[in-house]
């Protein structure tokens, strides 16, 4: 939604981490036995790969799920300064656990194309086949109740405290994020249009 409103480009670390996976290179299988673990994957790799993505980008973006460490937005911070495009804004999307279970247990992600539905929103079952590209869905291998119960210890331990670094930087948007995502698109277009 951001994507199609703002037209601009919107990078996920993990969806790239699952790109080459399916794409069988040693980064991808080594990350998945981190990630199915429910473990976040090393700073270095992360920025990393965030690093080449900006060496080719030019315009605005958004990331997705990065950075989750006070190291990879010190690092981040050094990679923008080089750039001189500070950042704009760090939205915190804060949703209860009982809502996050709910949602990894509804989502759903295209093996093809990798359009990610939840079931009884975007799709009536699993059984559904893609809007965009007709191919089959099937769950994350990190989508299940003890994998989100280790990423859990990982964001209180490693992410958390990215909420105060950030607010302390006077960046953060703290948003509910326990609504639809109508309603919480709504507060995120207006902070990016602020
Ligand atoms: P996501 O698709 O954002 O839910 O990420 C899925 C998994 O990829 C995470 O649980 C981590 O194992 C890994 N990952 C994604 N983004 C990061 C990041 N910024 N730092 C470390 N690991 C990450």
């Amino acid at each position: 939604m951001i994507k199609a409103k703002f037209q601009i480009e919107a990078v996920s670390p993990g969806a790239m981490l699952r790109e080459e996976k399916k794409a069988g290179t040693p980064l991808g299988i080594e990350a998945d036995k981190l990630t199915s673990q429910g473990q976040l994957v090393p700073d270095r790799i992360i920025v990393g790969l965030v690093e080449s993505w900006l060496q080719n980008h030019n315009g605005a973006f958004v990331f997705d799920g990065f950075p989750r460490t006070i190291g990879q937005a010190e690092a981040l911070t050094n990679l923008l300064e080089k750039r001189k495009t500070p950042l704009d804004d760090a939205i915190f999307l804060d949703a209860s656990l009982e809502t996050i279970r709910e949602r990894v247990a509804r989502r759903m992600v295209c093996e093809s194309c990798g359009n990610i539905a939840a079931i009884g929103l975007h799709i009536a079952s699993a059984e559904t086949v893609c809007l965009r590209c007709g191919g089959h869905f099937s769950k994350r291998n990190d989508d299940n109740e003890e994998t989100l119960c280790q990423r859990m210890v990982e964001y209180r331990e490693k992410s958390e405290p990215l909420v105060a670094y950030y607010t302390s930087h006077n960046l953060l948007a703290n948003i509910d994020a326990n609504r639809t995502p109508w309603e919480v698109f709504s507060d995120i277009a207006a902070v990016l249009e602020k």
